[in-house]
């Protein structure tokens, strides 16, 4: 991977963000997706955030090398506090965290969002925190995506301002990701089911505690709630 060919994750994050957008890219590391959307002429302007130095130098380095410090800013920053008033974001990507990182991001300068018009995040585990983030702070679905490379699966959450109503199933799987229900999404659920029935059946013969009783309870849930959608 490099800043021409991007992996199949990122252009796929990249492929979100809109003509002429001024985007961050927070937790940029090797700033590829910025220098990528540059090169491209699909973002007008970026700023690449990173919190620890060796990737922010990494980034930094990128930037130089590829001749584009008159369209990118690196800085290292915590999280969204990259982002200056003066820099007019309306784009945030956030990509290869887990979800409740990412939202743990989205949460600490809340400020920093209030000219973002899209959000393009893509956690690793725990896109459900994610949802339920966007369902708490009036950001709605606009599009998801999920796909498949060096055997992980990834998610992918469009998210612009609006209200929206979801299901508890839809909260987990995604309502976009639910209906299409590509071949990445029915393998990352089976796998998923498959893990739950194990520990399900491995605490079969275990002592009734309440806690276990609980945990019975959530696995077969579970269980019916992705029986339900597959
Ligand atoms: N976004 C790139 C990608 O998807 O390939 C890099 C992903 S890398 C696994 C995660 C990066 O996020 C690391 O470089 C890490 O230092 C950075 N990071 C983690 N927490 C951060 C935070 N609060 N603010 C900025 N960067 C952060």
């Amino acid at each position: 991977m490099n800043a021409q060919k991007l992996s199949k994750r990122l252009e796929a994050v990249a492929k979100f963000v809109p003509t002429g957008a001024v985007m961050a890219d927070i937790g940029s590391d090797h700033a590829y997706l910025p220098c990528y959307l540059i090169h491209k002429g699909t973002a007008s302007y970026a700023i690449a955030g990173e919190v620890v130095k060796g990737p922010y130098e990494s980034a930094v380095g990128q930037v130089q090398k590829e001749n584009l410090t008159e369209k990118i800013t690196v800085r290292l920053a915590d999280g969204l506090a990259a982002i200056e008033e003066a820099d007019h974001v309306d784009t945030v990507t956030i990509a290869g965290m887990g979800g409740p990182l990412i939202v743990s991001i989205l949460e600490k300068h809340p400020e920093k969002l209030q000219g973002v018009t899209r959000l393009i995040l893509q956690p690793n585990i725990h896109a459900k925190v994610i949802r339920e983030w966007a369902l708490a702070h009036q950001w709605a679905i606009l599009d998801e995506e999920i796909l498949e490379e060096d055997d992980k699966i990834y998610e992918i959450l469009v998210l612009q301002r609006g209200q929206m109503e979801l299901s508890t199933a839809e909260i987990l799987f995604g309502p976009k990701l639910s209906l299409r229900k590509s071949p990445a999404f029915t393998k990352k659920w089976l796998r998923e089911k498959d893990n739950w029935q194990r520990v399900l059946q491995s605490i079969e013969g275990a002592e009734q505690t309440p806690e276990i009783e609980e945990k019975r309870a959530e696995l077969t849930a579970l269980i019916h709630l992705v029986e339900g959608v597959l």
